[in-house]
């Protein structure tokens, strides 16, 4: 098997078959994936990820957990008809603010200087 550009081999991950993703150019398997995709997000302060279908988690696409530590605070219907879903949650010790599109569906959110989800 020939191993991936981060220099693992692509494995199995959850109810997934195939553990790839792809950055820059290079395809690494999901471990790496989700470690950079964390550290980019906690370096610039803002992250692109998904809420969970059953609405309880942040997850990255391959639906590693980011975050299980969600606050809703309301729902907004925006110009165009779309329902965006407004929440804070906790990752990596800060508390971060944004919205989702809805469940499964992506989410984009800032870092804040919050102290609480409340
Ligand atoms: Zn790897």
């Amino acid at each position: 098997m020939k191993s991936l550009d981060c220099g693992h081999f692509p494995s199995p991950h959850g109810e997934h078959t195939t553990g790839t993703a792809r950055f820059n150019n290079e395809e690494m398997c999901w471990d790496c994936a989700y470690k950079i995709e964390k550290g980019d997000a906690i370096k610039h302060g803002n992250i692109f990820a998904y809420l969970s279908e059953d609405g309880k988690k942040v997850t990255n696409w391959p639906g590693m957990v980011f975050s299980d530590n969600l606050h809703f605070l309301c729902n907004m219907t925006d110009n165009f008809g779309g329902e965006r879903t407004y929440l804070r949650f906790r990752f990596n010790g800060d508390v971060w603010s944004g919205f989702a599109m809805g469940k499964g569906m992506y989410l984009r959110a800032r870092k804040t200087k919050l102290k609480s989800l409340y």
